[in-house]
């Protein structure tokens, strides 16, 4: 089975270091064996760190980002409640229809793809819906590459008794993310973008009082697989751990390595490099004259207009192609308006950014 090594410069996944893969090749061991359980606690240590948080109910879920955003969901909505989700791109109109399969009547709060919301446009909005349970924001649009500030958005919705559900998909090891700091209930993440694991694990984290929401419930979520409650006797289990699903043993691995070198870099230097990436990959885009579509841009993810007359598919697939390069193209509304060039952890390298840039001069002539 022949598979070409790619430089991962898209949306996601970005490219996994040897390390990781290799740790992925260690003996499947019993999901209850001791060792396992060790790993599985340095694993949720790590994650509290790089969430920046004391919650002792954090953990990898057995799924893609998409599952982790619907295991939040599902526990801390119940049909019929009330929620507000901030929608600015494609992630933002997903937990609406994710929300409102689990019967929640949900307030959209708009904004055009690629704005941010402000916290007084949030405070409005909370004002407007003083009944709901919760408001859900995406801190790294990925669809636009927005970075949507997090500070402060929390307060207002705590004084009405609210919680604040962020998806930290394309910001956990890549942005500063304060779980605590910024007092965020529940958030959840996915291993194939700034942690350059491969993709199938959602780290999140809930609050205590998320948890509090979650055990004064007045129904059992329909989802079976995501239930937190049954999913905490295993994770979050002392000495008994009873068994729920059999989790991707060597997925955990995996992660458990991506967090150890994670945490070798050092979170700050880490956040750094991705930031010296993005100027150097911005200065160099704008020299070519390509033009970022957001205001406010993720270091993780650049969002540029695709200029008059370019073939979209054609300079992607010659990227691809001749230099192994793979870049992202639009979603939805900007469908061939636009390229989404990532800078995920591994990925995030002067070298890459160079080779990136060069690459899309050639194609583009
Ligand atoms: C990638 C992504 C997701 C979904 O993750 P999957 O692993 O593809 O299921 C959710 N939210 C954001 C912001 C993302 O970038």
């Amino acid at each position: 089975m022949a598979i070409p090594e790619r430089i991962l410069m898209g949306p996601g996944p970005s490219t996994v270091p040897d390390r990781v893969r290799r740790a992925m090749a260690a003996p499947t061991i019993g999901h209850l064996d001791p060792r396992f359980i060790e790993i599985l606690e340095e694993t949720s240590g790590m994650l509290r760190e790089l969430f920046g948080t004391e919650n002792p109910l954090t953990f990898p879920v057995s799924a893609t980002g998409m599952g982790g955003m619907e295991c939040v969901v599902a526990n801390l909505l119940e049909p019929g409640d009330q929620a507000i989700v901030c929608v600015n791109g494609l992630f933002g109109e997903r937990m609406v229809d994710l929300m409102e399969r689990y019967g929640v009547r949900v307030h959209r709060l708009d904004k055009e793809w690629g704005g941010v919301f402000s916290v007084e446009e949030i405070e409005a909005e909370v004002h407007r819906h003083p009944k709901a349970k919760a408001l859900g924001i995406v801190h790294a649009e990925t669809s636009t590459g927005a970075h949507q500030p997090l500070e402060g958005v929390a307060r207002m919705l705590h004084e009405e008794g609210m919680l604040l559900i962020a998806d930290v998909v394309t910001s956990l090891g890549g942005h500063e993310v304060k779980i605590d700091e910024w007092h965020v209930d529940a958030a959840y993440s996915a291993t194939q973008k700034c942690l350059s694991c491969p993709p199938g694990l959602s780290p999140v984290t809930f609050s205590p009082a998320a948890v509090e929401v979650m055990e004064r419930r007045k129904t059992r979520p329909v989802s079976w697989y995501f239930d937190v409650a049954m999913l905490r006797e295993y994770y979050e289990g002392s000495s008994r751990r009873a068994y729920h699903h059999t989790p991707p043993v060597n997925l955990i691995y995996a992660l458990r390595e991506a967090l150890a070198i994670i945490l070798e870099e050092g979170l700050d230097a880490r956040i750094a490099r991705h930031a010296a990436a993005h100027r150097r990959l911005r200065a160099g885009l704008e020299e070519i004259g390509l033009d970022y579509l957001p205001e406010h841009s993720l270091h993780t993810l650049n969002c540029v207009r695709i200029p008059e007359g370019a073939d979209d598919a054609g300079v992607r697939a010659a990227m691809l192609d001749s230099y192994g390069i793979e870049i992202g193209g639009g979603l939805g509304p900007l469908s061939g308006k636009v390229w989404r060039i990532g800078l995920m952890g591994h990925s995030a390298t002067q070298a890459n950014v160079d080779l990136v840039l060069a690459a899309l001069v050639d194609c583009l002539e």
